[in-house]
């Protein structure tokens, strides 16, 4: 990844600044606060089909809370495709800005599609894929999610892998199978911290007000670290895992402190300064 773009380093992971003191005191960190000394959350946005010019207001405003602030967080905005561009100017490297798709081929005859080398072009330095809105309403398999995040890593962008079961699957107990068959099938080989993140987004929760309670957030976000760990090994210990659906101030604390909570992909809350900013100060509080 080039150096030149500053704000890649803003969805990586940075092990400068908080590595652990020597053996100070006879209690080891526990691995899970171990993991969370060395990589921050990672708060996103994605603003899905909404924002004219007008919005970028709200990202000026973002960054400028972030680089005042300070927040122990990496910070992300996705906005729609015709935004990328002056979102990544009006960030000006404070936070990352991503593209929400990408298709797998470079360039070619895919009228309407945006690859990830042109997302790149336009400064950014992520992209979502394998969203459920993807996933529902243009026919996407787990085979072309991989093949997504495959090419995105060659461009330079890191992947925000979204997996997550329906209402239905979560009745019928099915949600632990279909998340662990979801990144079986959605992580390409080569996964780490470096191009993956995951996002677990329950289907049921997003845009409707419910969310998991926390013990079902920790349980499943176990499960999902224990898919990466048996799969990548030691690569898998610090893939972030992102929870998304319904996310907003007043729940944002209590989810990111939850057990392998490694951050949020926040829909709606993420369209103003006013709602998001809270979201991105309580990763500083957990
Ligand atoms: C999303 O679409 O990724 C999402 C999490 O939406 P919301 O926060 O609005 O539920």
């Amino acid at each position: 990844m080039s150096e030149s773009r500053g704000i890649s380093t803003i969805c990586l992971l940075d092990f400068s600044t908080s590595a652990p003191a020597a053996k100070a005191g006879p209690a080891e960190p526990r691995p899970e606060t171990f993991r969370r000394m060395l990589v921050k959350p990672l708060i996103a946005g994605n603003w899905k089909m909404n924002g004219l010019a007008p919005a970028l207001a709200e990202i000026e405003t973002v960054a400028e809370i972030v680089s005042t602030s300070l927040p122990n967080a990496d910070v992300l905005v996705c906005p729609p495709a015709t935004l990328v561009h002056r979102a990544v100017q009006t960030a000006a490297g404070r936070i990352a800005v991503g593209g929400q798709d990408c298709r797998p081929e470079p360039s070619g005859a895919f009228t309407g599609d945006i690859s990830a080398e042109m997302l790149r072009d336009a400064g950014a330095t992520a992209v979502i894929v394998g969203h459920s809105e993807r996933r529902q309403y243009h026919g996407e398999t787990n085979a072309l999610v991989a093949a997504k995040a495959q090419v995105a890593w060659r461009a330079g962008l890191l992947s925000i892998i979204c997996i997550g079961e329906t209402e239905e699957e979560r009745t019928r107990e099915q949600h632990l199978k279909v998340c662990k068959d979801q990144l079986a099938g959605s992580v390409p080989e080569g996964a780490s911290a470096n191009n993956a993140a995951i996002a677990y987004e329950p289907v049921w929760a997003i845009g409707t007000g419910k969310t998991p309670t926390i013990a079902q957030i920790g349980a499943i976000h176990a499960h999902i670290r224990q898919c990466l760990v048996s799969r990548f090994g030691t690569a898998g210990t610090d893939i972030r895992i992102l929870y998304g659906g319904s996310v907003k101030a007043s729940n944002a604390r209590e989810i990111l402190a939850a057990p392998e909570v490694g951050g949020a992909l926040v829909g709606g809350a993420s369209l103003t300064a006013a709602d998001f900013h809270p979201i991105i100060a309580a990763a500083s509080a957990t």
